[in-house]
């Protein structure tokens, strides 16, 4: 029996990690620790909670005697660790925040599973990272990708929160010889997204007939990946990266952000039964985000040759899936926006 932690497991992405690992490998006994911030929803992962390989715990993790507590009485065997600040925005307006849960919070996690680990010479045991491909900065050829050779360049505070916590996972790899392995992904999507990003927030906005705030002109460019696909990336690389290494993973599947909100737009209208175009006049042009950066792209080839994964769902059939979940879900949309959500939309987008 194995015993693995995977933090954030109520989030977005933790939550397909969680069930795929519940569902697939019955006997693993899967932890799912969780502080349960705004972004945490435990909704999101009714069906698989009485499973009897599967507990949470809440707490956080920038509570390194708590951290210590927990390792100490589970002495898990493995550790996925996705629990973040997640949201560029925020990050923005409540820096401190990402210092402490991505950089303090990730280190607690090492040390712990250092002080655990190292008597066993740590035989059997694998801590892996999860993080993002902001890390690696803006490109601005169309010919360039990110590799895992790129140097770091992180511009906003999260992606210098997510940087200096990979730089915190290799160097505890290179130091105390933890077993440590990193992958950094492109934007995902997908059910359960939390409506402050973007495909869920214009879902959303339709939905309510709100404008469709779009940052400056809407030309930065992302790389996008269903959720599902990187929680079977992050299956694969758990049981066959090879330790020390960093795998990148994303969809070869580049999008401007005005053509993605177009296409959104049109799948909203034929989903709803609305004359194509309605949906396109809620388009609101707003006041660009700080240091907004330009374009990102994945190369996954490493992992795609070395490991044999590969997304395996086209974008179009992915978005049209994501679709029919927000609107078969109306009501887990309507749980997460109400309260201290509006407020905090009402806060973020002014007019240009
Ligand atoms: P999310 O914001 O949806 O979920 C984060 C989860 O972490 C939440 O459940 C939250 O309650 C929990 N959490 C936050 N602070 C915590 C703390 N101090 N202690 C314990 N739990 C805490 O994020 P997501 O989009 O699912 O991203 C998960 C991971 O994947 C993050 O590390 C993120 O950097 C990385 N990532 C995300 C994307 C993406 O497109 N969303 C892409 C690449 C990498």
């Amino acid at each position: 029996m194995k015993k693995l932690l995977i933090t954030g497991g109520a989030g977005f992405i933790g939550s397909h990690v969680v069930r795929l690992f519940v569902t697939k490998y019955p006997d693993y006994q899967i932890f799912n620790l969780d502080k349960l911030t705004y972004a945490g929803n435990l909704e999101n992962l009714r069906d698989i909670e009485n499973q009897p390989n599967y507990t949470f715990v809440k707490g956080d993790i920038v509570d390194a005697s708590f951290i210590d507590a927990l390792f100490a009485e589970h002495q898990f065997d493995g550790v996925i660790h996705l629990a973040a600040e997640s949201h560029v925005d925020r990050s923005i307006s409540e820096p401190m925040a990402f210092v402490m849960t991505n950089v303090v919070g990730t280190c607690n996690l090492l040390n712990a599973a250092k002080n655990t680990w190292k008597a066993s010479g740590y035989e059997g045991k694998r801590f892996y990272h999860v993080s993002t491909d902001e890390v690696y900065g803006e490109l601005h050829n169309p010919e360039d990708f990110f590799t895992e050779t790129t140097p770091y360049d992180p511009r906003s505070p999260y992606s210098a929160s997510k940087a200096s916590s990979d730089h915190f996972v290799r160097a505890y790899g290179n130091t105390y010889k933890l077993p440590v392995v990193i992958t950094n992904c492109s934007n995902n999507y997908g059910p359960n997204h939390f409506p402050e990003k973007l495909l869920p927030l214009m879902i959303h906005n339709i939905l309510n007939n709100k404008p469709l705030p779009v940052y400056g002109k809407g030309e930065n460019v992302r790389d996008w990946l269903f959720v599902v696909d990187h929680a079977r990336a992050i299956d694969t690389v758990f049981h066959e990266g090879v330790l020390g290494e960093t795998y990148n993973i994303g969809g070869f599947n580049e999008w401007k952000n005005i053509d993605i909100v177009k296409l959104v737009c049109k799948t909203m209208d034929s989903k709803l039964g609305r004359p194509e175009g309605t949906s396109e006049q809620l388009i609101t042009y707003v006041t660009d985000r700080a240091g907004h950066d330009l374009r990102y792209a994945i190369d996954a080839t490493k992992i795609m040759n070395e490991l044999g994964w590969k997304p395996s769902l086209q974008f179009e059939e992915g978005l049209e899936k994501t679709v029919d979940w927000f609107l078969n879900n109306q009501e887990w949309l309507d749980n997460v926006t109400s309260g201290n959500y509006q407020k905090y939309y009402d806060s973020m987008y002014t007019n240009r």
